[in-house]
């Protein structure tokens, strides 16, 4: 799927300085404690904390905001009958799309001005064709470096940076970008920088910070593993975290000949922060970083309960990702809780049937790959239409489309007529993640 972005011309990015909130002392007065326990709880809760987190959570919902009391009434439930997790089930769930037109009512009522100032509020980017406003608060924001230390105690990386040091740099290629630096009163008051690719000699300046870790996303990360083979730079950070979308596993082994860190690749949501993290074993599973967040799956969709924000609380939100659930069990790498397996991608990538089950549409992906196409995008726009958007040096005669117009109506049971529309532009920009398959549909 990636390689459809190989073609992409680059872009001028645009970047603009983003001013950081830095009350330090402040930080570290409020949120020491409160990390610090975090970070425990990520090693290993003891069994009941999770309980008590999420019975916290409900409260929260069920007390402080407007839209969650009505809705646990209508489905008979109330935080105090909670008893283990598997209660959670009785509780209504929150769509997208809920999420998305009464984002106002999810606040706690709690919510301060100071509170609006040290937190965040943003928008997904709207991947599942749903873009959702959320409120992260500032516990939750500071939970990432709680769990940045856990990964570095877990994949025993040495001793903690020294205090004034590079702790982390975020790596960007993104067309427009914030750039800023910021300290981490939680981390020894090391500096984290966000760095452009673009930005003058960004090679050297990355050289010259030697942060103790390098995040950013598989992109990002591919640009250093090609700039250290060209020797623009030599850099030897103790860990590498890769997120946004899943790292390829040979970029993961040159990472780690090259610089010689821990590599981790982790998913994580714009709404919550960090969910999971990879297995360094090579198992494939994504451990859930429990404690921190509660997750179900119900028909195939991976379900979450966010356990780090009270002020903005998200009870069983779809995260639209689908993949299965593995209860809890010890694994290769030493990690003993639940896991996230066969992640298969957004729920809006997969078609609807006549019958209203989902359909894989990446079962075409070859059909695809013997036509001459630059890039391209295939759009369900209705139950008996699907449109092939695509890029290339030249308009495709429909005959050669054919193989794909027999295939779509024993895919989704139904007649599909197939529409062509070829583009000049490119469809995705280079540093985009591609959205090859997409339904227009609710299911
Ligand atoms: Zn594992």
């Amino acid at each position: 799927m990636n390689d459809v972005t190989e073609c992409t011309p680059p872009r001028t990015p645009e970047l603009f300085a983003c001013p950081v909130r830095k009350r330090y002392l402040y930080q570290l007065w409020r949120y020491r404690r409160p990390t610090h326990r975090w970070k425990q709880a990520l090693h290993g809760a003891p069994s009941g904390q999770s309980v008590e987190g999420l019975a916290e959570i409900l409260r929260v919902a069920e007390e402080e905001t407007g839209h969650y009391p009505r809705a646990f009434a209508e489905a008979g439930a109330h935080w105090g009958d909670l008893r283990s997790q598997c209660d959670l089930v009785h509780f209504p769930s929150l769509t997208r799309s809920t999420a998305q037109e009464r984002w106002r009512e999810l606040f706690s009522r709690r919510v301060t001005a100071d509170d609006i100032d040290e937190g965040w509020l943003g928008a997904t980017s709207g991947s599942t064709g749903e873009p959702v406003r959320f409120f992260m608060d500032a516990m939750s924001i500071h939970f990432f470096t709680a769990f940045v230390r856990f990964l570095w105690e877990r994949e025993g990386c040495g001793a903690d940076p020294g205090i004034g040091s590079t702790g982390i740099v975020l790596l960007c290629t993104l067309p427009r970008s914030a750039i800023y630096r910021t300290r981490l009163p939680l981390w020894r008051f090391t500096l984290f920088r966000k760095l452009h690719w673009s930005e003058p000699e960004a090679p050297r300046q990355l050289e010259t910070m030697a942060p103790a870790v390098v995040t950013g996303d598989p992109d990002s990360l591919q640009r250093l593993a090609e700039a250290l083979e060209a020797h623009e730079l030599e850099l030897a950070p103790r860990l590498i975290l890769s997120s946004a979308w899943a790292m390829p596993d040979a970029l993961a082994q040159r990472l780690r000949e090259l610089t010689g860190a821990a590599v981790v690749d982790y998913y994580s949501l714009a709404e919550t922060g960090p969910v999971a993290w990879r297995c360094t074993a090579g198992t494939g599973r994504l451990h859930l970083l429990e404690g921190a967040v509660e997750v179900e799956e119900q028909n195939g969709e991976l379900l979450l309960t966010n356990l780090r924000n009270r002020l903005f609380p998200l009870v069983r939100y779809h995260t639209g990702d689908l993949a299965r659930l593995e209860p809890a069990r010890p694994c290769a790498c030493g990690a003993r809780g639940s896991s996230i397996v066969e992640f298969s991608g957004r729920v809006a990538a997969r078609f609807v049937a006549c019958d209203g089950s989902r359909a894989d549409p990446s079962q075409l992906q070859p059909l695809l790959s013997a036509l001459p196409l630059r890039q391209f995008q295939l759009v369900q726009t209705a139950r008996d239409e699907v449109l092939l958007r695509y890029s290339g040096e030249r308009e495709i005669a429909p005959p050669s489309a054919a193989p794909i117009a027999q295939a779509l109506p024993r895919l989704l049971g139904r007649p599909t007529s197939l529409r062509l529309e070829h583009l000049d532009a490119p469809l995705f920009l280079a540093g985009e993640k591609p959205i090859v398959y997409r339904s227009l549909l609710e299911i």
